[in-house]
């Protein structure tokens, strides 16, 4: 018998494996990939903060990205690599927005050569992100496989048949899940990155109409697009590769002019986002149970979400985005208090506000 199950190893999985273990739990991890076979295994993993004029996105990256930044550095130093970050707008509305977040931001801003758009440069980071994954991973059992079948029954949750866990954390991305939850509506945004290697010098980290990370021996990581039309488990095509590269080779020339390129690996997958990109962690409600509940009432604007049913000893930690690599070790603290000492989690986090939304327009 297992403390925790964790199905999917990505960066949210690895860092809640990560905490539940530090904290003397037994986890057994699961992917049917291997460790960072999804959308974690393809990202640039630039740690850095929203660069938007307020709301509750950036109050949470703020503060997701102070933890990690600390978090890599402590405890994985090899795996992460500080890099000050130039920031430059895309067009004269981002313009705008940088200003607004340059007057009000608490982050020391530093002093860095005129761009011919608004910017700013901060200290920031990237994480090698297949590796920190894998060593996140570490006191984990893991199991390549993947999970079909989920029963809770007396008092624990059976996995595939084979294995007992208390507890279950579903960490599965945009990739198909095990439960099935109509209100649950995660989309995935496909995204391609490539390395290459190249005779420019590049000192910094650039964003702007894509993320350049700093040159070291001649190579340099470039990522990522947005490809809303494409899914691996949806479209029969195969995807575009060429036309992946020559998309993320413009984005990137018109920040950057890059002398004598040679690709030299491409790496792609999904991003998972929600409707208003919040990531959601904490239990799952269970959405049958609870529209039975004829004491609860639906068409409210302040809904209860203690009254309803929640599948028992299972939570999630999904709905990332773009910022996998910032929130996850933040998260995964939160998720972890939840866990071991019931410590409330923000509604604005909780799956029941997905729920709530959409037991409302039924
Ligand atoms: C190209 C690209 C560039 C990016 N760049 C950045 C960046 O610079 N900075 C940043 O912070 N974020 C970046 N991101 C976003 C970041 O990668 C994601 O937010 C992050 O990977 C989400 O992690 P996850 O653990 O939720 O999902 P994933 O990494 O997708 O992990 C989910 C895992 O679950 C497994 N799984 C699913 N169902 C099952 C099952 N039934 N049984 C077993 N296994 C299962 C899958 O195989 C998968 O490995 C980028 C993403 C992409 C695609």
């Amino acid at each position: 018998m297992y403390d925790v199950a964790v199905i999917g190893a990505g960066i949210n999985g690895a860092c809640i494996s990560y905490e539940l273990s530090s904290a003397g739990k037994r986890v057994i991890l699961f992917d049917e990939g291997g460790i960072a076979s999804g959308g974690s295994g393809a990202a640039g993993a630039f740690v850095s903060p929203k660069f938007s004029k307020s709301g509750e996105l950036k109050e949470l990256l703020h503060t997701a990205f102070l933890y990690s930044m600390e978090f890599y550095e402590k405890n994985f130093p090899k795996l992460f690599t500080k890099a000050i970050l130039i920031h430059i707008a895309k067009d004269s509305v981002d313009e705008e927005i940088l200003r607004i977040y340059k007057e009000k931001t608490s982050l020391e801003l530093l002093a860095h050569k005129e761009q011919k758009r608004e910017s700013l440069s901060l200290n920031a980071g990237i994480v090698d992100a297949a590796l920190m994954c894998q060593a996140l991973s570490k006191s984990a059992t893991f199991k390549q496989e993947k999970v079909k079948s989920l029963e809770y029954s007396d008092g624990s949750w059976v996995i595939n048949e084979r294995y007992r866990a208390k507890e279950v954390v579903l960490a599965t991305g945009a990739y198909d899940t095990v439960i099935h939850e109509p209100y649950i509506k995660l989309r995935g945004v496909w995204g391609h990155r490539i390395d290459i290697r190249t005779t420019t010098d590049n000192p910094n980290s650039l964003h702007q109409f894509v993320s350049i990370s700093p040159s070291r021996d001649g190579h340099l990581a470039i990522g990522a697009t947005h490809n809303v039309h494409y899914h691996p488990q949806r479209d029969t095509e195969p995807y575009d590769i060429a036309s992946g590269r020559e998309e993320i080779l413009e984005k990137a020339s018109r920040t950057l002019s890059l002398e004598n390129v040679e690709v030299l690996k491409d790496y792609m997958g999904l991003r998972s986002g929600s409707f208003d990109y919040m990531p959601i962690i904490g239990s799952l409600v269970m959405s049958g149970e609870t529209l039975e509940n004829k004491s609860i009432k639906f068409q409210t604007k302040k809904p209860n979400f203690s009254a309803y049913s929640y599948y028992p000893n299972l939570s999630m930690i999904n709905g990332s985005g773009g910022y996998g690599f910032v929130l996850a070790p933040y998260l995964a603290k939160l998720l972890s208090a939840y866990i071991l000492e019931d410590k409330e989690i923000s509604p604005r986090l909780q799956s029941a506000r997905f729920f709530a939304r959409w037991a409302k327009k039924l």
